[in-house]
């Protein structure tokens, strides 16, 4: 799909969570994702998919490069998924979610979650769902104080801002789903 077909159309997004994550941080994330992206359609979904078939027992992590190929070749809308194991992409130690553009996004809580600060952990968690989103709605990294900035570790994803900058929300909006 291009920018060109998304605009005008009706945007669902298929919402997945692996079993482990609770009911709290389900709605945490609906409520996150409603918020923002308002002109998105939700939809709970289970396409049954078995994480251990893309878990990697070596490493103990899920790989999320096959991951998202395989939500992609089932997935008729956009999605994002969110599980609580740790994952990784060949060539990084691990990742905090991945995406493709126009198709959909990955998000492992698992490094989110290494703090005793709820709070702290629910805003990486809106911050990583905002930039991955961003991701699906065609934005690419962003220099500026963004939410769209690279993060390659925590204290960069803590720093980073947790809005979109100027640039950035301006081309959401041009696409249509704030
Ligand atoms: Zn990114
Ligand atoms: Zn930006």
């Amino acid at each position: 799909m291009n920018t060109g077909s998304i605009i005008g159309a009706i945007m669902k997004l298929n919402l997945l969570f692996s079993r482990e994550i609770s009911d709290d941080l389900r709605e945490f994330v609906i409520k996150t994702l409603k918020r923002f992206f308002k002109k998105v359609e939700i939809q709970i979904v289970d396409f049954s998919i078995n994480l251990d078939l893309f878990y990697n027992k070596l490493r103990r992590q899920v790989d999320l490069d096959k991951l998202i190929s395989s939500l992609a070749a089932k997935s008729d809308n956009l999605f994002l998924m969110i599980i609580s194991k740790d994952a990784y992409v060949p060539g990084l130690n691990f990742v905090f979610g991945v995406a493709i553009p126009y198709r959909g996004a990955i998000i492992s809580t698992y490094r989110l979650k290494m703090t005793t600060d709820k709070n702290l952990f629910l805003m990486r968690l809106s911050k990583t769902i905002k930039h991955e989103m961003g991701h699906v709605f065609g934005l690419m990294h962003c220099k500026n104080y963004c939410v769209m900035r690279f993060a390659n570790s925590l204290y960069e994803l803590d720093k980073k801002s947790s809005e979109f900058c100027r640039r950035c929300y301006k081309k959401l909006e041009k696409i249509g789903v704030l």
